[in-house]
């Protein structure tokens, strides 16, 4: 697998070197050079694959030789430990449910997917590595399980004190072996100021293996591709053109679907849905990208302004706004519209939506009213109503219990290294601790 940077096509990586750099040095983004389509045969008898056959097989055509088969086979077991049902609601809208993983959210797939390479990749180095991440609670939570007890690598997750959830703090501090929580007396922008520090800081590099977990790395987009095929399996028997709705912040999981798209998925359309921070629907509409400061919403794992992707999505149509429209429609909905949806939603069907995932719903259901489509929806269900369960419990009126292994963290004791948002405090901790195996 050939990848360039959507800041220049001439850079030309490997598939193992954009996993550990995450970033190109130009900060681009790095893209495949080649999207293979699938051959016909795949999708005649995708009804007969399981979900590990149908990931298998995508990434041996997009990935190649650089992983060999026994090993992705390996990977990929212990990638999808959790399955992604299509729910139905009606007889034309179905939720793609895939948060029925260890931190409740899609983005368990992207986490333990990258783990998994990473570790794959890593089996034959002689000195360990150490991912730095920072968090503000919702990511951090994905990458921690998603590294547990992985060969070779320990995980340093930095957080702000007392700014995240108390569930998510014990996601963070609650699982140890490998996973180790830096507690940190400042903000998140003060954990993200260390984690870039440390990455600057060439001598620390020469001592340390040091690498990180974007949410942007190449690893983390390849899952995402697998259940919008593993979903169209599930809803290919109604014989209808399928539209996707998909909740979007940063633009990953839709650029993945476009991805799929792209690879030869029978795919009608996509919706990109997002809360008032609107700056994608707002290009799709009048052609201009203008990013904003975000703005505080209750679907917060979506509040960006400048959406990271939206550079892969532009290359995806040769950068043509008029292509990009005829592939997907946007729409943006308010925290008091997210509501309605989630009540009514509730009322009518007995389904508990989390704020995210009504996002999806509303863009769904709007794009069937405007455009009278008779196709079937398939809306990407982000996360777990428990997941942001005082927001749910208030706005439904009801008690959510949460999923057995939850609780059962909620009483593991919290262990975390608390520090200063000093550098030199960090950077001294760091050395210390790549010394200690
Ligand atoms: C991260 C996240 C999103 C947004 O996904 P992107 O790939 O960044 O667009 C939506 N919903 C939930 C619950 C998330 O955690």
């Amino acid at each position: 697998m050939e990848l360039y940077s959507t800041n220049n096509p001439h850079l030309r990586v490997t598939f193992r070197e954009a996993v550990f750099q995450g970033l190109p040095p130009d900060n681009g983004l790095f893209m495949p050079v080649y999207l293979p389509r699938m051959p016909q045969a795949f999708i005649e008898q995708l009804y007969c694959l399981d979900f590990e056959e149908i990931a298998f097989q995508l990434t041996m055509t997009l990935v190649g030789d650089e992983i060999p088969e026994k090993s992705l086979r390996t990977i990929l077991h212990q990638t999808l430990t959790f399955p992604a049902p299509v729910v139905q609601l009606n007889d034309k809208t179905g939720i793609l449910e895939l948060f029925h993983g260890p931190s409740l959210a899609f983005k368990d797939f992207g986490a333990r997917f990258m783990a998994q390479v990473m570790a794959y990749f890593q089996q034959d180095a002689s000195d360990e590595l150490i991912i730095l991440v920072a968090t503000s609670g919702d990511t951090g939570g994905a990458v921690a399980a998603g590294f547990y007890q992985t060969p070779g690598i320990r995980v340093v997750i930095l957080y702000p004190s007392g700014k995240v959830s108390p569930l998510q703090e014990k996601q963070l501090t609650a699982l140890e072996h490998n996973i180790t929580a830096v507690e940190i007396e400042g903000t998140f922008d003060d954990c993200q100021a260390l984690v870039k520090k440390a990455f600057l800081d060439k001598q620390l590099r020469q001592k340390l293996r040091l690498s990180s977990a974007n949410s942007i790395n190449i690893a983390r987009l390849l899952p995402q591709i697998f259940y919008y095929w593993e979903a169209y399996k599930q809803v290919q028997h109604l014989k209808q053109p399928i539209v996707f709705s998909v909740p979007s912040g940063n633009f990953g999981n839709l650029t993945a679907g476009l991805i799929a798209q792209q690879m030869g998925l029978p795919a009608h359309h996509f919706i990109a849905a997002t809360n008032v921070n609107d700056t994608v629907p707002v290009y799709l509409k009048c052609g201009h990208f203008e990013p904003k400061p975000s703005v505080r919403t209750i679907s917060n794992a979506m509040d960006v302004g400048n959406p990271s992707n939206f550079a892969r999505m532009l290359r995806l149509y040769g950068s043509t706004w008029n292509i990009m429209r005829s592939y997907v429609s946007g729409f943006a909905f308010t925290d008091a519209q997210t509501r309605a949806c989630m009540k009514e939603t509730f009322e009518k069907y007995q389904y508990m939506l989390d704020p995210h995932t009504a996002i999806g719903y509303l863009g769904w259901k709007t794009y069937q009213e405007q455009t009278s489509s008779s196709a079937f929806g398939i809306v990407l269900g982000t996360a777990h109503p428990a997941k942001f369960q005082q927001t749910v419990e208030e706005i439904l009126q009801c008690p959510i219990p949460l999923p057995p292994a939850l609780k059962q963290l909620l009483d593991r004791p919290k262990h975390a290294i608390q520090m200063p948002a000093n550098y030199s405090t960090f950077r001294k901790w760091l050395l210390d601790f790549g010394e200690k195996r």
